[in-house]
């Protein structure tokens, strides 16, 4: 079963509600101070020197921001802002029309290019990307056999601003053309509390600060988490009829009830993670096992767990990454009701593990 977080259908509502909940300036954006300080600055840099900005990686796990920054970083430049996906250049001739569509008005601010998942560009696009990023020229074969010939393009000047999910699989030549790389870090219940507050306002939503509180502690540190679950506790509020007497406000009440109702923890595990934490536990007595045996064990694709959620259970201790495989901690056999004394001594032979166990980084 393939989980929620990767679903067209997630895609299509969750866009909508994200386009209209979308921060459009620094003030609005909460958290990740580091990041958007030093962004200040290097936009105002470039602004009186009248350039464009450096070209911008942003990394981080999913629903964290980086679609919302590129935005802003656009909207501080005045700049107009181009959106387009690794997977969609397939070839360097969608890449040229991107860039070569760009405005040569210098008059206005250089345009911002966003790809979103850089990674999967594929590797023929990124090769052209080289050039047009770090000379804004494109040097590119049109036509095939007999006819083909190089054409050379020079490009008005843009900020790239490119987003992933999985930094690692970036490769070399092309990260280091990224003037501003930046990682984002999940965010503390406090700074979901007022994000959620926010959301409430512009949706028109009641919400107590209990409430608030509450879904805050379970949006598994992540704001399009929190916004959904916002959306989900307004549904509860306005519609269960044993609520009835909330009235249609998100009270610490309703957002307990509901968040039960969705099974998500107190921790703010989702089913997914909770799957995990079984597999390993009561499959694998505590691992470790490599990244492809919990991922066949969970019926997801290794990526998606590496990506989305594991980075939250080793942040929260729930697993920690070992030289022999992923392990679960004390806290969470304690979590899923298990006795941390099933574990077994794993002997280096003993252990679970397959072919991804040369990508587990020794601590
Ligand atoms: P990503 O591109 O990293 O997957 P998005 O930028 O699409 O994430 O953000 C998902 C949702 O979360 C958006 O609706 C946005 O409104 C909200 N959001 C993300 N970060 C913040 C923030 N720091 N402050 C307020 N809202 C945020």
């Amino acid at each position: 079963m393939k989980s929620d977080y990767t679903s067209p259908e997630r895609f299509t509502a969750e866009a909508e509600f994200d386009q209209a909940l979308r921060p459009l300036t620094f003030d609005e954006f909460f958290g990740q101070e580091k990041i958007t300080d030093n962004l200040k600055v290097f936009i105002s840099a470039a602004k009186q020197r009248g350039e464009a900005l450096d070209h911008v990686l942003l990394t981080g796990p999913p629903g964290l921001g980086k679609t919302t920054l590129a935005h802003i970083i656009a909207n501080q430049m005045g700049s107009n802002i181009r959106m387009t996906s690794g997977p969609v250049l397939d070839k360097g001739t969608d890449l040229a029309g991107i860039l070569t569509s760009l405005s040569e008005d210098k008059h206005k601010p250089p345009e911002v290019l966003f790809i979103d998942e850089i990674h999967r560009l594929n590797a023929v696009v990124e090769e052209y990307l080289y050039s047009a990023m770090e000379d804004f020229r494109l040097d590119i074969m049109i036509d095939s056999g007999p006819s083909a010939r190089s054409v050379k393009l020079s490009l008005p000047k843009y900020t790239l601003i490119g987003a992933t999910t999985r930094a690692g699989l970036l490769t070399a030549p092309l990260r280091a053309r990224f003037g501003i790389t930046t990682r984002l870090d999940y965010y503390d219940a406090d700074t979901l509390f007022e994000i959620i507050l926010r959301s409430a306002k512009i949706l028109g939503v009641k919400i107590s600060k209990e409430g608030a509180r509450e879904i805050s502690c379970r949006s598994r540190g992540t704001p399009r988490i929190a916004n959904r679950l916002l959306r989900r506790c307004r549904d509860f509020a306005q519609a269960e009829k044993k609520l009835a007497h909330s009235k249609g406000i998100i009270t610490k009440k309703v957002a307990e009830y509901s968040l039960n109702a969705l099974e998500v923890d107190e921790h703010g595990l989702d089913d997914m993670d909770k799957r995990i934490l079984h597999c390993l536990i009561d499959k694998y007595d505590g691992g470790p096992i490599g990244i492809s045996t919990l991922a066949v064990g969970v019926g997801e694709e290794p990526g998606t767990i590496e990506e989305v959620y594991e980075p939250y259970l080793i942040q929260e201790g729930f697993i920690k990454r070992t030289p022999r495989g992923r392990e679960a901690t004390t806290l969470a056999f304690r979590h899923i009701g298990a006795n941390p004394m099933i574990r077994k001594k794993t002997t280096r032979k003993e252990t679970h593990n397959d072919s991804d166990q040369l990508e587990i980084q020794p601590k």
